[in-house]
């Protein structure tokens, strides 16, 4: 065993001081804890080549949510008498080093089942266990532990919602109070021969002339998430009859959910205390709605995902994914660009996509109707492809939610009624017949009167020229006809779930091939 006295506590995710269980742990009889924060430049490095600014795995509004969120933590830390110490690496080699050159006897980090971290962990861990350092690394990003229900599962994990809600029960921390405050840190010790730098900016990592975009209206960090939890909970009837999926997704300036998910997507905010937060709300009213339509219901859509994406090899995908249907889509990268770019012709998509690009969120049925139309309802391009734009450019990406929700929205998993299709047109209709969310995101058509605001392309031309919006020239043509397109993809999705039945799921490559 090591003989020091002090604690690695490396942060991740779990970027907050409440509802920290391994920072807590890291304090414990220490004398020092080195509080480590790692920018990983695979993640974080600009990409020239991507569409929009930020690097080739995320978008801008992350990198600075997540350097925001780094930047309020290292004050919070700095109250309680310690610091974040930044390093810029491979993780794993930067841990390893700090542990060699630092007298460490516990490592202290938050529990991920993502499979990133877990290739990570298992490096760390490996070194740690060689040289005798404690490992201290507990479920906290999530209500339950994903590997209990599975284990509780046989084996297996639930695959319905309702499944999950059997197996669950309640939490068992949730009876007692989570810890909120800390009152301080013991110090940071002698860091050697290491050079400490300050949380870097977005211009310090090398994104030059960033600032010319709209910026997303949401700001990281913990002193955040815990003001707008305050906001969303103080609104008690609000909180007590909450019902999704009602609620208007076009709704931008007062949205028509919480927005908590980037601070869940980065524990900035502990979904534990969100939770009790809720159910003690719930505790003082006469009524309130129960899952899964409402806001504790939501939470456990969270973990549902956790839980089947952490016990299903391959959840990333539609190959060798034995939850997957086994889909011969398209790869049509005209179609996927003109979608990704919101170029598609039906404004309320593209108005959608607009929003995702520059505030990086988007209402959950805005995601919905985008990734149908990609998918399933209009364009038959691959999932995946939709999947890899939403992981990029939201700020709550998270690799089980996201992953878990395009197998849905897609029919290849967990909801199988592909002939329900969302029209791009009349869906957002009925929100918002006006079309405020469509002037305000593609100023392009806020002139077109609100007849045409959904079907540009059937307003006349003297009516486009008094809008300054001629469809072709100012704003495109429609690039799929959604009538025809939507009845092509329902035979094609037809065809495809007739062969995964016949061959119970086994479908080759050459049988994919013959549908196509
Ligand atoms: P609220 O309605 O206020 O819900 C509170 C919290 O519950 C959310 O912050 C989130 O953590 C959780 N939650 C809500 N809905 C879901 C859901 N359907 N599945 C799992 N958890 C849920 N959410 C992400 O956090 N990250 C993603 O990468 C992501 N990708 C998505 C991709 C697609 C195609 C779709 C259809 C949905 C996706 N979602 C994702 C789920 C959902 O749209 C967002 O969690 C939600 O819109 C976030 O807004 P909110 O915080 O206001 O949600």
């Amino acid at each position: 065993m090591s003989s020091g006295s002090a604690s690695l506590m490396w942060f991740r995710k779990g970027l907050r001081i409440h509802d920290n269980p391994a920072l807590e742990y890291a304090s414990k009889g220490a004398k020092f804890v080195y509080p480590v924060f790692v920018i990983d430049p695979h993640y974080m490095e600009p990409d020239p080549t991507a569409f929009s600014p930020g690097s080739s795995r995320a978008g801008m509004n992350r990198i600075r949510f997540l350097l925001e969120s780094l930047v309020d933590l290292d004050l919070s830390l700095k109250k309680l008498g310690s610091r974040l110490l930044v390093f810029k690496g491979e993780p794993s080699e930067i841990l390893i080093r700090c542990l060699q050159e630092w007298d460490v006897n516990k490592l202290c980090f938050e529990y991920d089942t993502d499979p990133y971290y877990q290739a990570l962990d298992m490096k760390v861990k490996d070194y740690a266990s060689t040289a005798g350092i404690e490992v201290f690394s507990p479920v906290s990003h999530t209500l339950f532990n994903p590997a209990d229900i599975i284990q509780k599962n046989g084996g297996k994990p639930p695959l319905t919602y309702q499944s999950f809600l059997k197996l669950a029960g309640q939490p068992l921390w949730a009876s007692s109070p989570l810890p909120v405050s800390l009152s301080s840190l013991p110090p940071v010790g002698d860091v050697g021969y290491f050079e400490i730098s300050e949380v870097p900016t977005v211009e310090e990592l090398g994104y030059k002339g960033y600032g010319q975009e709209e910026l997303s209206p949401f700001r990281g960090g913990e002193s955040e998430a815990l003001k707008k939890l305050r906001e969303s909970i103080s609104d008690k009837e609000w909180v007590a009859n909450f019902e999704k999926p009602k609620g208007d997704p076009s709704a931008y300036l007062k949205p028509a959910t919480t927005v908590l998910s980037p601070y869940l997507k980065f524990g900035c905010l502990s979904s534990r205390y969100f939770y009790q937060c809720l159910t003690d709300v719930y505790q003082n009213v006469k009524k309130h709605t129960s899952p899964p339509v409402s806001l504790v219901g939501q939470l456990l859509w969270r973990d549902f995902f956790y839980t089947v994406a952490f016990g299903t090899p391959n959840f990333d995908r539609m190959k060798g994914n034995r939850i997957c249907k086994q889909i011969p889509w398209s790869n049509d990268d005209e179609l996927l660009a003109a979608w990704r770019e919101a170029r598609t012709g039906y404004p309320w998509i593209d108005a959608i996509m607009v929003q995702l690009r520059k505030w990086g969120w988007m209402h959950h049925l805005a995601r919905h109707c985008v990734a149908c139309f990609l998918t399933r309802g209009d364009m038959f391009v691959h999932w995946e492809k939709g999947r890899d734009v939403f992981e990029r450019l939201l700020i709550d990406s998270d690799w089980a939610i996201n992953n878990g929700n395009w197998l849905w929205l897609s029919c290849s998993s967990f909801f199988y009624q592909y002939n329900r299709i969302y029209s791009p047109v009349s869906f957002g209709k009925k929100y918002d017949p006006n079309g405020n969310y469509i002037r305000h995101f593609l100023p392009v058509l806020k002139d077109m009167p609100k007849e045409y605001i959904y079907e540009p392309w059937t307003a006349p031309l003297t009516i486009q020229t008094r809008a300054k919006c001629i469809i072709g020239r100012d704003y495109p043509a429609p690039v799929v006809s959604h009538d025809s397109a939507s009845k092509e993809c329902k035979r094609k999705l037809g065809e495809a779930y007739a062969l995964n039945q016949k061959l119970n799921g086994q479908v080759s490559e050459d049988d994919l091939k013959n549908l196509r």
